[in-house]
């Protein structure tokens, strides 16, 4: 699924083995995201993704990562994560407590780019230690070790929400939103779309564009039968199995109706929408 980036740009990481081209995952850019990462990850602002599950966040910022040469360490946030989870604690090794880094602790002694994917998933005190990161003081501090951490100047914060799961209570405070530049990221469009899926699965084209089509008609049932469309994950993941051999209806049943709902009248009714596209 990565590919090798054809040439690697003015600051990318070099191989410390061989001084080889690294190898920059996949990402087909949609509008000007990759400049903006670059300038914000430059004046050391932190950013905020936002759109629906399966469209390229993740993907962006594995890309972007290794484009600028840094390292990326991401967590899925949970409803039950805390501050310790992300900053550490003192655990028992050998009869002794030590004090061990959680992943935003590392990042920040380290330099580069931690990602918390589904911010609004977390517990409220981990705004509590994100808020001195995120203004210029770039802070961390370390209540347990009673250390504050600076960040250094590759360090960068990187969040993510899907803001289509409307639920009041885990929207983003705006004393947090607006800390952070934001990207909104949706399904890219169906050129780019059907090009993505040709790419990431290896089926031809042409297929890719009528399966990315069958993706735009199941979307459009979002708020009426299906809670999400269908994410060009899945689009690719039936790409996928098409190309392995599967028949079409098959692949289709597994990647694009099944995955987006349980109820039997729904999935039908996608299937007819199938029938009306691929007659
Ligand atoms: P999320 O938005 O949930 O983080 P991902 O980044 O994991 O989604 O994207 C899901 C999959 O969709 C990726 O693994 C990749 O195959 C594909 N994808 C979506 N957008 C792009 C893109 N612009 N360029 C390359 N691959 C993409």
């Amino acid at each position: 699924m990565f590919q090798n980036a054809k040439a690697a740009p003015a600051g990318a990481a070099t191989d410390p083995a061989g001084g080889e081209t690294p190898t920059i995952p996949y990402y087909r850019p949609i509008g000007t995201e990759c400049a903006l990462f670059e300038r914000a990850f430059r004046l050391r602002l932190p950013l905020l993704m936002k759109g629906p599950t399966g469209c390229g966040k993740t993907r962006f910022v594995a890309h972007m990562a290794a484009r600028l040469g840094l390292p990326l360490d991401t967590v899925a946030c949970h409803d039950d994560l805390s501050a310790a989870d992300l900053t550490g604690r003192f655990l028992l090794k050998g009869g002794e407590t030590v004090w061990t880094d959680g992943p935003l602790t590392r990042a920040v002694r380290r330099g580069g780019i931690a990602y918390l994917d589904e911010i609004v998933e977390v517990r409220k005190d981990v705004t509590v230690v994100l808020h001195p990161l995120t203004d210029d003081r770039r802070l961390l501090p370390l209540e347990r070790t009673g250390e504050t951490l600076a960040a250094p100047d590759d360090f960068m914060l990187v969040v993510s929400y899907n803001p289509g799961y409307q639920n009041l209570l885990k929207s983003l405070k705006p004393s947090t939103r607006q800390r952070f530049l934001s990207i909104a990221f949706d399904y890219p469009p169906p050129a780019a779309e059907a090009e993505i899926v040709a790419a990431e699965s290896g089926l031809d084209l042409d297929r890719c564009r009528r399966l990315v089509a069958l993706g735009g008609r199941l979307r459009a049932l979002k708020g009426q039968d299906l809670e999400e469309g269908c994410s060009t994950r899945l689009l690719v993941y039936c790409a996928m199995l098409v190309r392995d051999g599967a028949r079409l209806e098959d692949a289709i049943e597994a990647a694009l109706i099944e995955p987006l709902s349980d109820d039997e009248d729904v999935k039908q009714g996608l299937r007819d929408l199938v029938v009306a596209v691929f007659g």
